[in-house]
Order: structure tokens, then C-alpha cells, then sequence
């Protein structure tokens, strides 16, 4: 038995989840042992969607394993990364005894799957350098062993602070936390980033876990793809206790599309131009003297101070252009995070900032 698989809920020991209709290896022509319907939808055209699907579409499974650079057996599929998130949290935790360590301001779900599984929220705030917002590793390392944390997330590139965490800092939190907690690096942004993915250490750290998602640079939010790589053992009790047929299947087909030779060429370019915006976008903030600050940025929003935040927002929506406010976050109450969008959609934002500035 491999050291993560003692980071698993004791109580779980030998839990075997739902034995779904398509659990055991059964093979036939006539298939009449899931109550599924005999004849298809008229509104299935093709008749796809009649039979529930495999809870892991080996497929998906295949082609996301490859995509990332993982075995097949290092692979769970759910619904977003933020269904791997909640899996995680709800097989690894206690409720009342262990803890979940994040940096914020940090993505919401890692706190709002704490709080459900009644865990303990462990938070160690980014550093606000004159790199950007960066974790505090020294301080994760203290707090993730003094809170008894099962579970550290690393956000890389963090949303909304911009920044990649370097795999050498991932190596140190690995080794410092080995056999006390799994650290899970979400590279929901991976692809808008120079730093490699932390897959590439799996081999030597098995406490080591990575999200990936088809939400963001494939441009396949609503099909809701999340993928976990992680040790084969973890993900076999992942999957006992993910729910039945996770993966519906007009989404799996829309993600095998999705991943097609060609389909990933495009995304790649798509990739390279979002990339070349954000310096445009971050140059053009930099310019502007309602801008207080840009932040670095390895993803695809730049997160920005503003003098006047509210004024900004205000203006930007009045233009018809949504941003995220983020001043209710930690650190950040004077702080936007803007999405890089087309290029025009880009020149839109830049246009209503400027005229805000004559105005001001
Ligand atoms: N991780 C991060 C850092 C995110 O920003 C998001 C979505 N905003 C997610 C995970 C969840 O993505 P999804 O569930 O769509 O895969």
C-alpha cells in the first residue's frame, strides 16, 4: 500500500462505494439489468444518451491521461475540477480533525469544500511581493503540520493572484509534508503558463496531486471536465466514492472533440494569442492613471488596484463589460480581475479605463 493511501479516512478502509449496473464486467447483446429504457428518446437523435454511460469513459480517460502526461490509472474525471476538489476533501477528512490548508485570496471552492465536510479552513495568506501575490511556503510547511492538514492546495497560476507556484516550491512542500498531507497543485490555468506541470514530479513524490480542467483554455466550461491525477491507489478510492455515472455522456463526446488532433492545435494557437493580450492588457493598465498597480500574471485575467475600484467597475459595466470584483477578498479591496477576452473585447475594457482617466 502506497504512504497517500494512509492519508485516506480510516473510516474508509474497504469502502466500497455503489456497485452500479456497469460496476461488474459483464458482457451480452441484450442488455436488461440497469432499468434504462428499451427504446431511445425521440429527442436523442442517435440514441446515444438511452443507456447510462461508463462512470470512467475510457476514452476520456485515455485522451486526458495523454493530454497531461499521466497513466490511464492516475486519472479521475468528474464533473469540473471542482467535484475532484470536493472527492478529495470529503475522502481525506475527518470532520472536526483534520485540516485544509490554502493560501488566500485564493479560488473559493477549496474553503467551501472544507466548511461542508466540516474540516478546518487553514489559512496562510499570499505574500504581497514586488513579484506578486506569492504563497509564504515556509509558513505553509509550519501551519500544514501545526493544523494537522490532510490536504494543501497550491493554486498554479493562482486565481485571482497570477502567479505560478515554481515546482521547486511544490518539491519542498512535498518533502516537508510527506506522509502527513497530500499536496494538490490546481493548474486550472496550466496552459497560459511557462512553469511545467507539476505532473512531471508525480513520479518521485507520490503525495504530489494535480487538477486540471477543460473549463478554461479549451474552452469547454458547460461540458464541466475536471481531471485529478494522482497516485493509482488514491484514485481507485476516489472513484468508490465519486457518485455513479459522473460523466454524462453528450459531455464526453464534446470532450473527445474537443481533444481531437486538430482541435488542440487550435486551442495551442488560441493559447499564444491570449498570452500576447495579456502583456497588451497589462501594458495598457500600466499606462493608466486611475491604475494603482498590475499584477503579473501567468493565466488569463491580470488582476489590477485601482484608485477607485468602485468608479472603475462602475464604468466598465456601464460600457456592458462584466469584470470580477474582487474587494472582498483578502488583501484585495481596492483589486479587479479582468478575463482577457477577444482582442476587441480587450480594446473595449482599455478604452472605457482610458476615458475613465479623463474623466477622473
Ligand atoms: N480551480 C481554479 C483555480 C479555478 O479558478 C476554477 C474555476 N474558476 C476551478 C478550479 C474550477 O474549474 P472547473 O470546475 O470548471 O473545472
Amino acid at each position: 500500500m502506497s504512504d497517500v493511501l494512509n492519508l485516506v479516512r480510516a473510516d474508509l478502509a474497504g469502502f466500497g462505494g455503489y456497485s452500479s449496473a456497469r460496476t461488474a464486467k459483464l458482457s451480452g447483446d441484450v442488455w436488461l439489468n440497469a432499468n434504462e429504457a428499451a427504446w431511445a428518446n425521440p429527442g436523442d437523435e442517435g440514441g446515444s444518451c438511452r443507456r447510462y454511460p461508463e462512470p470512467q469513459p475510457a476514452a476520456l480517460v485515455t485522451a486526458l491521461a495523454e493530454l497531461y502526461g499521466a497513466q490511464a490509472s492516475q486519472v479521475l474525471v468528474g464533473r469540473g475540477s471542482d467535484e475532484a476538489i470536493d472527492l478529495l476533501v470529503r475522502s481525506l477528512c475527518e470532520p472536526g480533525r483534520d485540516g485544509v490548508l490554502f493560501t488566500p485570496p485564493v479560488f473559493g471552492m477549496y474553503a467551501v469544500s472544507a466548511r461542508l465536510q466540516g474540516a478546518k479552513a487553514i489559512e496562510v495568506p499570499l505574500l504581497d511581493t514586488d513579484d506578486g501575490l506569492v504563497p509564504d511556503i515556509e509558513a505553509v510547511i509550519a501551519a500544514a503540520i501545526a493544523g494537522k492538514a490532510k490536504l494543501v492546495f497550491l493554486c498554479s497560476p493562482s486565481n485571482p493572484g497570477g502567479k505560478s507556484v515554481p515546482l521547486a516550491d511544490v518539491v519542498r512542500v512535498a518533502t516537508a509534508l510527506a506522509g502527513r498531507a497530500l499536496v494538490v497543485v490546481d493548474e486550472a490555468y496550466g496552459e497560459f503558463a511557462d512553469e511545467p506541470s507539476a505532473v512531471s514530479l508525480m513520479g518521485q513524490y507520490a503525495n504530489i496531486a494535480v487538477l486540471r480542467t477543460l473549463s478554461k483554455a479549451h474552452g469547454l466550461a458547460a461540458a464541466r471536465i475536471g481531471t485529478l491525477i494522482a497516485d493509482a491507489g488514491l484514485i481507485a478510492v476516489l472513484r468508490r466514492v465519486q457518485a455513479p455515472y459522473p460523466v454524462p455522456t453528450p459531455c464526453s463526446a464534446l470532450a473527445l472533440a474537443g481533444l481531437s488532433a486538430q482541435a488542440r492545435a487550435l486551442t495551442a494557437q488560441r493559447v499564444v494569442q491570449i498570452r500576447d493580450e495579456r502583456v497588451r492588457l497589462q501594458d495598457a493598465l500600466a499606462q493608466l492613471a486611475v491604475v494603482s498597480r498590475v499584477y503579473p500574471s501567468d493565466a488569463n485575467f491580470v488582476l489590477a488596484r485601482f484608485h477607485d475600484a468602485e468608479a472603475a467597475f462602475q464604468a466598465l459595466l456601464a460600457a456592458g463589460i462584466v469584470v470580477r470584483d474582487q474587494r472582498a477578498a483578502p488583501q484585495l479591496g481596492d483589486a479587479l480581475r479582468i478575463t482577457l477576452g477577444t482582442p476587441e473585447q480587450n480594446d473595449r475594457v482599455i478604452a472605457t479605463l482610458c476615458a475613465l482617466k479623463a474623466t477622473a
